[in-house]
Parts: C-alpha cells; sequence; structure tokens
C-alpha cells in the first residue's frame, strides 16, 4: 500500500460535509455542555467549529435536551456556523427521536449505540425505530460501538459459542469479534429497512491502541462503509494526546478512518477545543491534511542557554495561529507555509534551507548573528536586539509576495520557478 494511500468507501453527507469516499479527513469533536442550557452548547459549538471541527456532537439524553436542539441550530445558523450537528444518542434514542420530529430535523446525522438501544425482542424494534426516523428525514446514522457498552446478549451468545469449540479463542478475540458483528449486523438490518448504504458510518471504539488497530483493520476489511475513529476514553493531558496520536496515525497510516475525534478529557477549566487542535495536528503530522503554517524547531541543548530561541519558536508559533482566520481568506495556500527557528549552527542552517524561510539563532559562544535563508538560500544575516520583529517582517513580506494575490505561490519544494524577490535586510 502507498502510504496514506485511503481505503476505498462510500462517501456519506453529514449536512454539507462529505465523510468518506476518499475526501479529505474530516475532524470532528463533541460538547460537554448540558444540551438543555442551549447559550452554553451553543457557545461551545461556536468555539469548536471556529477551532476547525467541522461536524459537532452533541448529547441528546433526556427531552429537554431534544427541545434545546432545534434553537441550538437556530441560533447557531444566526451567527453563521454551518458545522452540522449530530445527536448523540443511548437508551432513549427511540423515544426522543420519534416524538420531537423538529429535533430529528435540526440533527444532520443520529448516533445510534446498537449496545443499549434496548433488551431482548425490544432491541430490533427500538433500533427500527430510529433508522426509519433517520429514513424519513433522509439523515445518515453513525452505529457507534463501543466496548465500554457493547452488546452484552451478543457477546454472551458469541462466548458461550466460542466455549462450544474444540479449541476456544481467546476472550480478546472473542470480544473483538462481537463489536464488529454489532456493528456490521446492526447496519445490516438499517439497510433491509431502507436506509440507504451511503447513510451509514461505521465506529467499534476501544481505549488501547493496539485493540484499536485489530477492530478497524478487520472492519475496514469487511465492509466498505465511511469509519469513524476515535480512542475512546484516552484520557487527560499529555497522556491523552499521545495516546490518541498513536492510535489514530497507525490506522489513518494505513488508510483507514474517514473522520477522527480525539476523546480528550480536558482538565478542569481547559478550552474543549484542544481535542479539535490535536485532530488535526495527527492529520498534519501524517501530511493527510493541512490547516496551518508548520514552524520546525529543534529541541536545543548545550549549544543554546539563552531562552532567546524558546521564546522566538514559541512567539512565532503563536503569531502564525494568531493570523490564520484573517490568512486564510487573505492568502489562500498559506497553511503549506514552513518556517524554521533552529538554535545554533549545527542543523540551523540545513533546517532552514528545506523550510520556505528559515532562522538560525546564535548559539552560545557563536558570533552573534542569525542568517536567514528562504527559498533555499542564504538572504540575510540579523543581529542585535531587534532580530525577532526583523524576522517577523521579512515572514509577513514572504507570505504577502508568495500568497498574496498576483503572488508567486510555488510549491514548497519547487524552488526555482516563481522565486519570491523581496528586499533583504542586513544587520
Ligand atoms: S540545532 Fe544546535 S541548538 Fe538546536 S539541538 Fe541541534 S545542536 Fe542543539
Amino acid at each position: 500500500m502507498q502510504p496514506h494511500a485511503r481505503r476505498a468507501s462510500v462517501t456519506s453527507y453529514v449536512g454539507h460535509v462529505p465523510v468518506g469516499g476518499g475526501q479529505p479527513i474530516v475532524v470532528q469533536s463533541m460538547t460537554n455542555t448540558d444540551t438543555r442550557d442551549v447559550l452554553a452548547t451553543v457557545a461551545q459549538v461556536g468555539a469548536l467549529a471556529r477551532a476547525g471541527s467541522e461536524i459537532v456532537r452533541i448529547t441528546v439524553n433526556d427531552a429537554g435536551a431534544a427541545r434545546a436542539v432545534p434553537e441550538i441550530r437556530a441560533r447557531l445558523d444566526d451567527q453563521g456556523i454551518a458545522a452540522p450537528l449530530v445527536g448523540d444518542f443511548h437508551y432513549n434514542g427511540h423515544i426522543l427521536l420519534r416524538d420531537y420530529p423538529e429535533t430529528a430535523a435540526a440533527l444532520a446525522k443520529y448516533r445510534i449505540n446498537p449496545g443499549n438501544v434496548g433488551p431482548g425482542k425490544h432491541h430490533d424494534t427500538n433500533f427500527v425505530t430510529m433508522i426509519e426516523v433517520a429514513k424519513a428525514f433522509a439523515r445518515p446514522v453513525r452505529i457507534g460501538v463501543n466496548w465500554g457498552s457493547l452488546d452484552q446478549a451478543l457477546l454472551t451468545a458469541l462466548m458461550d459459542e466460542n466455549a462450544g469449540r474444540a479449541e476456544p479463542l481467546p476472550a480478546r478475540e472473542v470480544m473483538i469479534e462481537a463489536m464488529l458483528r454489532s456493528a456490521l449486523d446492526s447496519a445490516e438490518l438499517a439497510e433491509k429497512v431502507g436506509l440507504p448504504h451511503d447513510h451509514i458510518v461505521l465506529s467499534a471504539k476501544v481505549s488501547n491502541a493496539r485493540d484499536l488497530w485489530d477492530v478497524y483493520r478487520r472492519l475496514a476489511a469487511r465492509c466498505d462503509y465511511p469509519l469513524h475513529l476515535g480512542l475512546t476514553e484516552a484520557g487527560m493531558g499529555v497522556k491523552g494526546a499521545v495516546s490518541s496520536s498513536a492510535a489514530l496515525a497507525v490506522l489513518l497510516a494505513e488508510g483507514i478512518g474517514d473522520t477522527i475525534r480525539v476523546s480528550l478529557t480536558p482538565a478542569p477549566g481547559a478550552p474543549r477545543e484542544r481535542e479539535v487542535e490535536i485532530a488535526q495536528e495527527v492529520l498534519q503530522a501524517l501530511d493527510l491534511r493541512r490547516f496551518a503554517p508548520s514552524v520546525t524547531a529543534c529541541p536545543g541543548c548545550g549549544r543554546t542557554t539563552s531562552t532567546l530561541f524558546q521564546e522566538m519558536a514559541r512567539d512565532i508559533q503563536a503569531y502564525l495561529k494568531a493570523q490564520m482566520p484573517a490568512w486564510k481568506e487573505r492568502y489562500p495556500g498559506v497553511e503549506d507555509l514552513k518556517v524554521a527557528v533552529m538554535g545554533c549552527i549545527v542543523n540551523g542552517p540545513g533546517e532552514s534551507k528545506h523550510a520556505d524561510i528559515g532562522i538560525s539563532l546564535p548559539g552560545t559562544g557563536e558570533s552573534p548573528k542569525a542568517p536567514v535563508y528562504r527559498d533555499g538560500a542564504f538572504v540575510t544575516t540579523l543581529q542585535g536586539d531587534t532580530i525577532v520583529s526583523d524576522f517577523n517582517r521579512m515572514l509577513d513580506a514572504y507570505v504577502e509576495a508568495r500568497f498574496g494575490r498576483g503572488g508567486a505561490s510555488e510549491g514548497p519544494l519547487d524552488r526555482s520557478a516563481g522565486r519570491v524577490e523581496l528586499p533583504t535586510t542586513t544587520g
């Protein structure tokens, strides 16, 4: 398989957002507000959407939440926030979707967990009720299996069947098979009831990377539905970010996954948008999508004992992030920009040459000069107290010249054609 070659899947439309079929991998997220609190939910959906969440899921867990959904949608529309809303249903989704048609209409997709739609004979009846609503409103569904709420009747049946084998499979294998069967059998039932094939997205989330790889590789081999990818209960902070990144990256690199969510537990008071930022960084690190210019910075070492280099790398990253909302409109393609901020002469000039524009700061004991490279060639040396502001001015000029109207706009590796001519600053 080619690196990043995408698995063939059908395309499912969640509102205006295409998922699957080789379309760009979609970043989504989920609110943690009480959905009945319309203002708080609208504010958080808005923040997530502005951060780059292309689809936002909200829990719809009771009648009050169901009643709030149409108003949430209307207020978002009034604010020009177009991100489609997905309703997350557990236990009572068949009742809420049936009793609140305006809610069903306001949502762009319904997430159904086949592990808790109802016990015994109610299981299929309740599931079919939700599928009938999806059909009536022409909405796609995500059949979202989670091993924390796996269909216990199905798991027990498969365990019993396994126990009767001459050579029983390990319990883990039975568990994985139960997850796959829960998702695939539910999808089959949905289609039997009349939901179109391209109105179904599947997920089967677990909380361990290796288990996730096994589950999704098998799921991808057994169906062509778009797959929603995520490590469930990834945890907090660095642990959550790294666990999610490691788990998702392997599958994405194999072409598995059409939409992703990073299920990060936020620290109390921390912004929910962090999970969107991490999802974007994962896709950008894999060269699957680009969302913002990248800054290459070395880790620093004993050769750079001042904090100038760390502060500069931080400030440039923050500056680029702050500019992006305006730059995206004004400078099409600016997300491809690559900037290098390096700590000393060892790797500084080399790495700067690989970037579109790069600076190599003076390390400890080196002459206090900072050579700047643009499009792979040395252009000037900065020095003195104004190194940072001088470099930022050169960065602005580069962006204007390359990505502004009439800019050269050459690819990052094509350094010969359409070369950007800029005034140089001599230090
Ligand atoms: S580029 Fe220089 S300062 Fe940065 S890690 Fe390498 S040797 Fe250290």
